[in-house]
């Protein structure tokens, strides 16, 4: 695509290009608190959502550990709220999916899927992470027919069943956790014999009766039935080497995420897991475009701390506009180079 077509900004029928203040890309808790900061800062900013709209959040059923919550919600009541209350002070929201940006012209331009082209005088990055997935035989071709990503969206359908989940980190344990109110067992698989979860987690399934736990095992193939639904997994001892076989009705797989970086390839800064590179002001290495949440932070990665971050990228992103407009817009060339944080890991 060519980099210097005028953008109409949103529907191609305007005849008035307009251009945006901010683009915020992604709607999950940074997304939103990100349109949330910019649209009090009088920046009419501009959500567009993506196609996993509300992000991780929205497929956790429970969310115990957020700030001014203290019963807990669940996760798609969370992201109505926060999208409520972006809304409220005037983010607009698309339900879209940016499939470029364009970054060697200024104003930058957008484009969605829909095919709509928007022009922007800063970003905002919120796309986030996906499932990572245990890339064994078996695993695609029983995707929908007993092999799942998400607890709350899929466990209903394992109503009296057996179950494993893989992985031991706080997904794979609260979800294992989540499916006992469906399955008769749930077994989790896990390749050490400690969990990465957190206390409470692993205190909680330690005490549930469906929760049993297989230790220092990978699984190495997903099989199936002649209904072509899931019938089992194929297992290998981490330590001993012992191939073995657990009957089961679904596989449920929890094994990290990975950012979803699609988009970003080839013009910003990467780090070696994919994770999009920004300073401590949430700056990337393309001055006006700022990231926030788990497509940049590859440690914390909580609601809590996503949030956080669309603040912080938010709060900048004003700055830089507002920086931009004393420099007089639209000839602006930012000479500021990008500052990268002492130790960070590239
Ligand atoms: P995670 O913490 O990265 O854990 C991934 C787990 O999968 C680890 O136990 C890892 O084993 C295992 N694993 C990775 N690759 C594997 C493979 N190829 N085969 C088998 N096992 C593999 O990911 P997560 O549990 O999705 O959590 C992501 C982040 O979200 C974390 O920061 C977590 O705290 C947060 N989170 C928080 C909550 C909550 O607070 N309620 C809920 C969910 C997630 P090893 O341990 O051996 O590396």
């Amino acid at each position: 695509m060519s980099d210097g077509t005028i953008a109409t900004n949103g529907s191609g029928k305007d005849s008035q290009p307009q251009v945006e203040n901010v683009i915020v890309v992604g709607s999950g808790p940074s997304g939103f608190t990100a349109g949330l900061y910019t649209a009090r800062a009088n920046l009419n900013p501009l959500l567009i959502t993506g196609n996993d709209y509300g992000g991780q959040v929205s497929i956790t059923y429970e969310v115990e550990n957020y700030p001014g919550f203290p019963d807990g919600l669940s996760g798609p009541e969370l992201v109505e709220k926060m999208k409520e209350q972006a809304e409220k002070f005037g983010t607009r929201i698309e339900f879209d999916y940016v499939t470029e940006i364009v970054t060697e012209r200024r104003p930058f331009v957008v484009r969605t899927a829909s095919g709509k082209e928007y022009e922007t005088k800063s970003v905002i990055v919120c796309t986030g992470a996906s499932p990572r997935y245990l890339n064994v035989p078996g695993e695609k071709e029983y995707t929908g027919r007993g092999v799942s990503y998400c607890g709350t969206c899929d466990g209903f359908f394992f109503r009296g069943k057996d179950v494993v989940v893989v992985g031991g980190g706080d997904s794979a344990v609260e979800e294992g956790l989540f499916l006992t109110k469906f399955a008769t067992r749930v077994r989790i698989i896990h390749r050490r014999d400690e969990l990465r979860a957190s206390k409470i987690l692993q205190h909680r399934a330690f005490a549930n009766d469906k929760i049993e736990f297989v230790w220092n095992t990978v699984v190495t193939e997903i099989t199936g039935d002649v209904e072509g639904k899931v019938s089992g997994v194929k297992t290998k001892d981490t330590v001993t080497g012992e191939e073995g076989f657990l009957e089961t009705d679904g596989v449920f797989i929890f094994i990290g995420h990975l950012p979803n970086n699609e988009l970003l390839q080839g013009k910003f800064h990467l780090d070696g897991d994919g994770h999009l590179i920004t300073d401590s002001k949430m700056r990337t290495n393309v001055p006006g475009v700022f990231a926030a949440g788990e497509i940049m932070d590859k440690v914390f990665k909580q609601v809590a701390t996503s949030v956080g971050q669309g603040c912080a990228a938010a709060m900048q992103a004003e700055k830089f506009l507002a920086d931009l407009e004393d420099e007089g817009f639209p000839g602006f060339e930012d000479p500021r180079e990008f500052v990268r944080v002492e130790g960070m890991v590239v």
